[in-house]
């Protein structure tokens, strides 16, 4: 029997792991097939505190796990299939490790990328089409690429995929960014990056590699080709929740609803970082909810005398 499970090892896992640990609740992280959560699929963090000339995000979250080891978390690689939070002990299956008993539980579970819902996309999907700037960038030296989306992320991959593509087009479906200020100042200044705006993504071209996409202007109804070796889908997150769907009480789009701090639907779970946070969705309000949920989850166990 386990005092506390946290599932997920992002910042939120992470920090909770770093603080529960430190309270001397001996927590066990599940940490799925790949550790680190989003950080690891991007390149420079210059906005979390503390390093003022930037992280790369797999090494801040190689020091993250690596503190949280540090204070006696305990590490399991696998994915969770399956939880029952209905009664006492909660119950979590991983599909590595059989099933888990604990009184409490932090769920820092994310979220993951949208995509646009083209069959070519699914079809082309590692064969230049990815949702990953910093993990297939570098395929792609002196080709023309494609990113699609007007918000952070796509601003964000594009800049990047300048390292090494020629030319980057963002498509973006209005004639606005909704993209940071800096952010669209950095990318508006570099000459590698086109912008096609009012236009969507109507198919995605190409037998066995991507060859380009077609596009349609959504003010002049008239459609192009735009020629390119990949494209990069950037156009938001969806959260991880469909594990604790009809177990916890959630909003519209699917995030947990949590209140006092990190408190869900249910005595004893807890959630933390982007899987409750439509809003903020940064590495240090992750960060920030994942020390509030092992204190919450610490007061929790106390009151159970446990
Ligand atoms: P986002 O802010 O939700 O932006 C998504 C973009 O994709 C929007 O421009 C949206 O268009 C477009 N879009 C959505 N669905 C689409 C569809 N089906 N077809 C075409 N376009 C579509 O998501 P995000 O860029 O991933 O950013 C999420 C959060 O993380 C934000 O709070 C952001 O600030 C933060 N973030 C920060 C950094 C950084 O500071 N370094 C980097 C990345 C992300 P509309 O504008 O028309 O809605």
């Amino acid at each position: 029997m386990r005092r506390v499970v946290i599932i997920g090892s992002g910042p939120a896992g992470l920090t909770a792991a770093v603080y529960a640990a430190r309270a001397n609740l001996s927590p066990l992280v599940i940490e799925g097939w790949q550790s680190g959560g989003q950080l690891t699929t991007t390149t420079e963090v210059e906005n979390f505190p503390g390093f003022a000339k930037g992280i790369m995000g797999p090494e801040l979250m190689k020091e993250m796990r690596g503190q949280a080891e540090r204070f006696g978390t305990e590490f399991l690689t696998g994915d969770v299939t399956k939880v029952a939070f209905g009664a006492h002990p909660f119950t979590i299956d991983v599909d590595s490790g059989g099933t888990i008993e604990t009184k409490a539980v932090i769920i820092a579970t994310g979220a993951s990328a949208i995509q646009l819902g083209l069959k070519n996309e699914l079809r082309l999907t590692g064969h230049g089409v990815s949702t990953c700037a910093t993990c297939d960038g570098f395929f792609f030296r002196g080709k023309e690429l494609i990113v699609v989306g007007g918000g952070d992320s796509a601003l964000e991959e594009a800049t990047f995929l300048t390292k090494f593509a020629t030319k980057v087009s963002v498509v973006h479906r209005r004639d606005r960014l909704r993209a940071s200020k800096i952010m669209q100042d950095r990318a508006l200044k570099n000459e590698k990056i086109a912008f096609v705006w009012n236009s969507v993504v109507e198919d995605i071209l190409g037998d066995a590699f991507v060859t380009g996409a077609k596009l349609k202007n959504i003010v002049t109804g008239k459609t192009a080709e735009l020629p390119g070796a990949g494209v990069f889908v950037a156009i938001g997150h969806r959260p991880n929740t469909a594990l604790f769907s009809g177990q916890l009480d959630m909003d519209q789009r699917g995030y947990i609803r949590t209140s006092r701090g990190t408190m869900t639907s249910i005595p004893g779970i807890f959630a933390a970082g982007d899987v409750q946070d439509p809003v903020y969705r940064q590495a240090v309000t992750a960060a920030g909810t994942g020390c509030m949920a092992a204190i919450d989850a610490e007061r929790y166990l106390e009151s159970l005398h446990a």
